[in-house]
């Protein structure tokens, strides 16, 4: 049988896309490597609000662990900033949700194979005709969709994308743990050299208890301690009476996404197409997101498969390109602070930011405040500036 679609990872990217598709008469095969869906999480599981998810699917209480009241970023004793933002964001229950993504695409007919990798993609003359199985068989498809992650082979096969750069690579390491340390509905963040440099450590609330204590490092430097090193010291000051379960570990891309994120009839969606906020590594809303784009562009009845690829392309380069060279900017930045930069910047925010902020119109801040941040960051931001340009 030849497919309209085969998507290459059953993830949030892979489950959403295949969902959308199957809905309108698509007949879509999912692959995944993975024996369960959903397991093992390796994520924080933070990501948007409620609203937010619901302008993509409906909302199910079954795959919310936690509403987020918003955020603390502490970097010693002393400094720390604190935002009380309404409906800053949930955490998932991430597996019980790809679970549930997993179930709406099977209630559309999509067809869902796991333990099953993919070793690379089958090509005649006319161009690529499905992808290989590590058994040796085929899957014939019209379209070929990588939403295969981080380290995404799709995308190597069809020389939309090469193998990642260390310095492009977020590392990270996390535990969940069962304590009341930071548990109280606020995102904690971490920073400066004394907890991590190079990167931030979280603690985020989760249900039941429990908390997702992590280290993630922007950039993989070989000859410095790893992401798990700095959590287990973390863990070990500040939470010592705990006792750890098993450690996950993960990565996500950081790189800016490529100016083409299709080839002939292939293209990537989600971590595979580093559709990640290079700042926070957060991929989740974006992965869905750009998978909502690609099944519009997909389903609309203009052109020819390549042309709704091509135009895919081209509505995520002009909706996202500019934020995301925004954040790689203020991610170069805050990695050239040293802790009195940060420190400096911290206690600016902190006069600015005083008070609950209307998540609605979060950019409505006391003018005179806001310009003292500025004057402040102004000069850390100049030199990359031209992230902008590029
Ligand atoms: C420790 C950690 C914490 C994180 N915390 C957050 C957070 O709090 N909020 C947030 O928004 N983001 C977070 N992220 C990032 C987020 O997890 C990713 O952005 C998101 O998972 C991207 O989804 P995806 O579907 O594109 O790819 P993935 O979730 O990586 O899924 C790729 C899938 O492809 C499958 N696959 C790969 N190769 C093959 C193959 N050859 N054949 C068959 N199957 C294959 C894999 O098994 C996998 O199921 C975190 C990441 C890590 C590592």
């Amino acid at each position: 049988m030849k497919y309209d679609a085969v998507i290459v990872g059953a993830s949030v990217a892979g489950l959403y896309l295949g969902m959308r598709l199957a809905r309108n008469r698509w007949r879509v095969c999912i692959v995944d490597r993975r024996r369960e869906i959903g397991l093992p999480v390796r994520c924080a599981e933070a990501t948007g609000n409620r609203a937010e998810l619901a302008r993509l699917l409906p909302v199910d209480e079954a795959w919310i662990a936690r509403e987020v009241s918003g955020i603390s970023v502490q970097l010693n004793r002393t400094t720390v900033v604190r935002r009380d933002i309404p409906d800053a964001g949930i955490v998932l229950r991430r597996d019980t949700f790809e679970q549930y993504l997993a179930r709406l695409g099977l209630q559309h007919g999509a067809e869902l194979r796991l333990n099953t990798p993919a070793v690379g993609l089958t090509q005649d003359d006319n161009g690529y005709t499905g992808i290989r199985l590590e058994d040796g068989s085929r899957i014939e498809a019209s379209l070929i969709a990588g939403a295969d992650g981080c380290e995404s082979l799709v995308g190597r096969w069809a020389g939309i994308t090469g193998p990642l750069h260390p310095a492009e690579a977020f590392t990270a390491a996390q535990y969940t743990l069962k304590s009341d340390f930071c548990n109280d509905g606020l995102m904690h963040f971490f920073v400066g050299a004394g907890n991590i440099p190079r990167g931030y450590i979280w603690v985020f609330p989760k249900a039941d208890g429990l908390i997702s204590v992590g280290a993630g490092l922007y950039g993989c430097n070989h000859d410095l301690p790893k992401a798990g090193w700095y959590l287990d010291r973390f863990v070990s000051s500040h939470l010592p009476e705990v006792k750890r379960g098993p450690k996950s570990a993960g990565c996500v891309p950081i790189a800016l996404c490529p100016h083409a994120l299709c080839r002939k009839n292939v293209m990537v969606v989600g971590d595979a197409a580093r559709q990640v906020n290079p700042l926070t590594a957060g991929g989740i809303m974006n992965a869905l997101e750009a998978s909502l784009l690609a099944a519009e562009k997909l389903l609309s009845s203009r052109g020819s498969l390549e042309a709704r690829l091509r135009s895919y392309s081209k509505a995520w380069y002009r909706r996202f390109r500019l934020e995301q060279k925004v954040f790689m900017m203020l991610k170069e930045t805050y990695l050239g602070l040293p802790d009195a930069g940060i420190e400096s910047v911290l206690t600016a925010a902190s006069s600015a930011f005083s008070g609950s902020v209307d998540r609605s119109r979060p950019f409505i801040f006391p003018y005179l405040r806001l310009l003292g941040l500025g004057i402040r960051f102004l000069p850390h931001l100049r030199p990359h500036l031209r992230i902008l340009a590029g």
